[in-house]
């Protein structure tokens, strides 16, 4: 198999293989050094300002996406949403449903944010403001800069879903005065589907020590105070926890986020360039170097979707609802080499001999 989806996507052998071992019990020292060093190199990672921690969940991406709602915000709130996709849209709805007021910014989609459009919600008070920063529904990857200033002159908390993002894009807490950061096992860090990761300004903790959390699985005063000793309050997803460790120290022994970045960049630029005669177009007006985005102009996306994975024994992510037919996505996260790019390119490439697109 390869893949080429947004998650979950390719491990190396190292991550594999602890897979493959038996899953020790968890309450133990050596358990919580484990934590507390993945912790350390996760705060590293994304430039954490002091003091600010980091919360282990059992759950997919959208577990920790809901425990920020219940654990972040309040009915005094009111939040700004970036709505320009399915994953936007998931804010929403979890603001919706914990009764968080809210007002959202829907964009058109493939669109970017932009200064003009900002402008409108100028001190309209406003506390806080959630966004996708890259929405891999569409493969849009917003202005964060700008999105950033926005903030810091309207002095909104600033919440990042960067589950497809982090370790692909620069994302980098202190300079752009993030409080909270999201992200999950199965995408960038490459290891099986199960754990999301919450990271939290001492500005967001505060929120989260005063707030009450009504739910027991996903308060994160809890996970918190579990945290401090490198622990946390149920049994979690332990084997994933050893391989995100792994994970962790490898992408430090080998050159740190800088070199993780540029290693996905480039699969990304040698993919777009290497699609230029292929009769495709590129749908994003700004692009992470986690996904790119393709418009199939002679074929159906769905029907592309199928033949490789039937056919070439290769997954490319279909796109669902609406898009299903007109939108596929190839993302370059994962173990993914230029030689697996040439592998796709060949097989599409015996497609459109086939006359398939
Ligand atoms: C993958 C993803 C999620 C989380 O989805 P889960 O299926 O719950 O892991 C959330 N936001 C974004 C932007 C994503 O790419």
């Amino acid at each position: 198999m390869l893949n080429f989806t947004v998650g979950p996507v390719m491990s190396n052998e190292e991550v594999r293989e602890i897979g493959s071992e038996q899953v020790p019990y968890f309450r133990t020292p050596e358990f919580s050094e484990l934590i507390l060093e993945s912790e350390d190199l996760m705060n590293k990672l994304l430039d954490a300002p002091e003091n600010s921690r980091c919360a282990f969940i059992t759950g997919s991406g959208t577990a920790s996406m809901e425990a920020v709602i219940m654990n972040v915000f309040t009915k005094k709130d009111k939040v700004l949403i970036i709505n320009g996709g399915g994953f936007g849209h998931r804010f929403v709805e979890l603001c919706q449903l914990h009764e968080i007021p809210y007002e959202s910014i829907d964009l058109e989609m493939h669109k970017d944010i932009t200064e003009d459009i900002l402008k409108e919600y100028e001190n309209k008070g406003f506390t806080a403001f959630l966004v996708n920063i890259h929405e891999t529904s569409t493969g849009v990857h917003y202005n964060l800069d700008m999105i950033s200033e926005f903030c810091n002159r309207n002095n909104l908390l600033l919440v990042v879903d960067a589950i497809s993002s982090f370790l692909a894009d620069e994302l980098d807490m202190s300079k752009n005065n993030i409080d909270v950061v999201i992200t999950g096992s199965q995408k960038a860090l490459a290891c099986p589907p199960g754990i999301s990761i919450i990271v939290l300004s001492p500005k967001a903790i505060e929120r989260v020590e005063e707030n009450t959390c009504k739910s027991m699985y996903l308060d994160l005063k809890n996970a918190l105070k579990n945290g401090e000793r490198g622990q946390t309050p149920f049994t979690p997803a332990v084997g994933i926890l050893i391989q995100i460790n792994a994970r962790l120290r490898q992408i430090f022994a080998e050159g740190g986020v800088e070199a993780e970045i540029e290693k996905i960049g480039t699969l990304a630029e040698n993919f777009r360039e290497q699609i230029k005669d292929l009769p495709f177009e590129i749908t994003s007006q700004s692009l992470s170097n986690a996904v790119t985005p393709l418009h199939p102009t002679t074929a159906s996306a769905d029907d592309i979707f199928h033949i490789l994975k039937d056919e070439y024994g290769i997954w490319i992510c279909p796109n669902g609802g609406d898009l299903k037919d007109t939108l596929f996505r190839v993302g370059h996260i994962g173990d993914l080499t230029i030689d697996d790019n040439n592998k796709l390119i060949e097989a599409l490439k015996d497609m459109q001999k086939r006359n398939l697109i």
